[in-house]
């Protein structure tokens, strides 16, 4: 347990440290790396992930990664990268919605800022029919997440916008779940993926766990649903999703009330199980060059990450891709050498 909770603030550790994600980027060699949590670098990687996983019956939420930037050029770009993901969503009839992080998108430049660049994407989605998630980050976003959030969905009705809430914050079972459900609101019930103070966030998995069913059990209220509120459950813990189906199966509703969610490359096999006995499963798909913040919160989250990674590099080695890199990068230090 100790062991656990000291690789957990180390990984989150490594996912804000510059150099390190500096060196993720600049560094060819670590990015095989990044493939077994993420779709690819580009546009096209992504979407035939996402064809993928629609033929196998799953939906997809696209997320472009990269969080924190400040700069307003590279803050445009990633709008205009939103705004030709949107394009191909629709373009290819692909069962998907994007998901985005708001300090993507220029939260760190205060909330008016990132309000105007997410009205430029809530417009293009609302011109193709694509449906917007929006990510919950460090609990100092969260209030500006909630007001931009709700004022997307106020301004923009042709869109169907999803905000994901993390089970570990007090305020989400103390106050948010209730003032977004008087609304008829589409929620994705997360545990929560960053490092918070015991001050404002539970620390033990099974309080984390009881906030999540007492959540799963208010969706399946009768007078909960009938206001339009909408259930996503993004988790990969084989106890929420058991609770989940015998909520579904008490109350005598139809497997579409909720929809499970999952992250690319994680648990496949329990995407299918579930796609199989008829629940909706959407996967979060990332793609880009900025991988490293959310490779290392998916390292912190289990230590079986870890080796899971471990052994793909291992493979590697020996299928000759991270080798063929490593002697690219040398091949091209040589070279520079004076
Ligand atoms: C679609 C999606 C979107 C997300 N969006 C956000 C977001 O916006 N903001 C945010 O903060 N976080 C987000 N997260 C991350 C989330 O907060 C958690 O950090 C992450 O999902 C890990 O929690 P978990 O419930 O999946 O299971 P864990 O807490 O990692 O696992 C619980 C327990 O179950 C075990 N376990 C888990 N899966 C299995 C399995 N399949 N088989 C056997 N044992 C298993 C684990 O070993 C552990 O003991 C998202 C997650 C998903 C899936």
């Amino acid at each position: 347990m100790f062991f656990e909770k000291l690789m957990k603030k180390m990984f989150i550790w490594f996912s804000k440290n510059r150099p390190l994600n500096w060196l993720a980027i600049h560094c060819h060699i670590l990015h095989p790396l990044s493939r077994a949590f993420v779709a690819g670098e580009t546009i096209d990687e992504a979407i035939a992930a996402v064809k993928e996983l629609n033929q196998d019956g799953c939906r997809a939420t696209v997320d472009i990664l990269g969080e924190s930037v400040v700069s307003p050029e590279k803050i445009d770009e990633v709008v205009l990268e939103y705004q030709r993901l949107i394009r191909r969503i629709n373009e290819e009839k692909l069962q998907a919605s994007v998901s985005v992080k708001l300090s993507h998108v220029g939260l760190s430049l205060g909330k008016r800022f990132c309000e105007t660049r997410m009205c430029h994407i809530a417009e293009t989605a609302a011109r193709y029919g694509v449906a917007i998630e929006i990510d919950m980050e460090g609990s100092e976003d969260t209030e500006n997440t909630i007001e931009i959030f709700r004022m997307l969905r106020k301004k923009y009705r042709a869109v169907s916008f999803r905000l994901a809430l993390q089970a570990y914050l007090h305020r989400t079972h103390e106050q948010d779940i209730a003032m977004l459900a008087q609304d008829g609101t589409a929620i994705r019930l997360v545990k929560g993926a960053y490092q918070e103070s015991p001050l404002v966030a539970y620390q033990c998995l099974e309080v984390i766990r009881g906030v999540c069913c007492m959540l799963i059990n208010y969706f399946a209220r009768e007078d909960i649903r009938a206001r339009g509120n909408h259930l996503a459950i993004g988790t990969h813990d084989p106890i929420l999703i058991k609770h989940a189906k015998e909520i579904l199966a008490e109350h005598g509703l139809p497997k579409d009330t909720f929809e499970f969610q999952m992250l690319y490359g994680m648990y496949v096999q329990e995407q299918h199980r579930l796609v199989k006995e008829g629940y909706p499963m959407r996967v979060y798909v990332p793609y880009g060059t900025r991988w490293f913040p959310y490779f290392m919160r998916r390292m912190a989250e289990r230590p079986a990450n870890v080796w899971f990674v471990v052994r793909g590099v291992w493979r590697g080695l020996f299928d000759g891709e991270i080798r063929h890199r490593i002697m690219t990068t040398l091949k091209t230090m040589d070279r520079k050498a004076p």
